[in-house]
């Protein structure tokens, strides 16, 4: 693991945490310039399929995910960590339905509902672009219902 700030290649840790089952992080620090940094360590989810709606399978890719969530955010106020964090857990609870393999409507609703809690705006920029094939009543419906309640069903 190189030093991000001067690229020297003998770093210590100096501290590890597990936040969660799936994710170790590591405090280093380069030995050279004292620059202190963290990683975390996660399992490479290769083996993890995504179904479209078309009917073809592709490979799951966090990055699609991430830039989504960051595209329907452009206009607000929010940093890559909150958008890191929020994919993160879109992540975990796809995956804690399926490991294996999601659908990209189910990509399409976790998203929708992290967005909800996060940034309205963002929610319904979001709806707007990906739902533009459902009808209108469905979408007209996923608002008013989405901003009333918090229920389950999007
Ligand atoms: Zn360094």
């Amino acid at each position: 693991m190189r030093c991000p700030q001067c690229s020297g290649s003998d770093t210590r840790v100096l501290d590890t945490r597990t936040p969660d089952e799936r994710t170790v992080k590591r405090r280093r620090q380069c030995a050279t310039c004292g620059f202190r940094f963290s990683t975390a360590e996660r399992p490479v989810r290769e083996e993890i399929f995504v179904r479209k709606r078309c009917g073809g399978v592709e490979e799951f890719d966090r990055q699609k995910i991430a830039a989504s969530v960051q595209c329907a955010l452009k206009k607000g106020p929010c940093r890559k960590a909150e958008v890191d964090a929020l994919v993160d857990e879109i992540i975990a609870k796809l995956l804690a339905e399926n490991p294996k393999c999601v659908s990209t409507d189910r990509i399409g609703d976790e998203v929708l509902r992290a967005l909800r809690r996060f940034d309205e705006m963002a929610y319904v920029r979001y709806l707007s672009v990906h739902r533009a094939f459902a009808n209108l009543s469905d979408f007209r419906e996923n608002i008013l219902g989405g901003v009333e309640n918090d229920g389950d069903t999007v």
